[in-house]
């Protein structure tokens, strides 16, 4: 997804296109609509740099440009068809037919995108180290979330971490016992491990503008509620 995004939204649009999560979009839409109510200069598609904020002389600035999705140094990480779970929501067409997805979010992130894969027709196996794959989902989303996922075929493989990948062979290993298994004949790799940070713009601005916040993921990727709580403390500041 470029910056310079067509429409205001960022990662909660994205998320809401996964099965069963279409209302995570109404934040958004609220949103949305108390901006287009007040006189807010909103311009689409247009990457904000330093000079582009410096040159309307602004008496505060608030950054909010969000994280981008974590890639790990691991072998074959960088290979064509490893992409994220952000790229299969924006365009599930980026997956083959098997597909290997890497839960190390935790959260329904990852196992909606297994969803979403599953829906399409893909055979889909999760990996996650932990106990089980989607963890930190609320308790009231995993077990329909499972529901579901069983009902569609998926595969998961707990206690798990992905170790390299070797074209279309999938090197994982027992956290526990450190034992390696190949899992061949993979399409596709989706990476669903997190993001960092999109700061550079904040870093850039400190210490040229009067009144500079940061605000959301770009401070910290966290979750949606944190950053309408650092939004609404920065705006109560100005
Ligand atoms: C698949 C998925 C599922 C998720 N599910 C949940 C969930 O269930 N619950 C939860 O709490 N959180 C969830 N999250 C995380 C949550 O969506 C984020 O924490 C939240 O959206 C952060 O909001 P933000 O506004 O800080 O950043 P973002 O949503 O990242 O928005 C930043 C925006 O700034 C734009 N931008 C960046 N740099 C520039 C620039 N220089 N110029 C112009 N524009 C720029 C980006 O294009 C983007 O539109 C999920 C995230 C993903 C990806």
């Amino acid at each position: 997804m470029s910056v310079a995004a067509s429409f205001v939204g960022g990662q909660v649009l994205l998320a809401a296109r996964a099965p069963a999560r279409a209302e995570y979009a109404g934040i958004v839409r609220f949103l949305g609509i108390q901006v287009g109510k007040l006189d807010v200069d909103v311009r689409l598609g247009v990457e904000a740099t330093a000079s582009l904020v410096l040159a309307e002389g602004p008496d505060s600035v608030i950054v909010a440009t969000g994280a981008h999705a974590y890639i790990p140094p691991l072998p074959g990480a960088d290979g064509k068809h490893v992409v994220t779970d952000r790229d299969v929501l924006l365009d599930v067409t980026t997956a083959g037919q098997r597909v290997v997805v890497v839960d190390d979010v935790h959260t329904q992130q990852g196992l909606s995108t297994a969803e979403l894969l599953l829906d399409s027709g893909k055979r889909v196996e999760v990996i996650s180290r932990l106990f089980y794959a989607g963890q930190d989902a609320g308790v009231t989303s995993i077990v329909p979330l499972y529901t579901r996922l069983f009902t569609k075929g998926v595969i998961f493989s707990p206690h798990t971490e992905l170790r390299a990948i070797e074209g279309s062979t999938v090197v994982v290993a027992n956290v526990y016992s450190g034992a390696a298994r190949r899992i061949e004949g993979v399409d596709t790799v989706v990476l669903a491990m997190g993001s960092r940070s999109t700061d550079g713009l904040y870093r850039e601005l400190k210490g040229r503008v009067a009144e500079l916040y940061a605000v959301g993921d770009c401070v910290a990727p966290r979750g949606v509620h944190q950053a309408i709580l650092d939004a609404t403390r920065a705006a109560r500041q100005l």
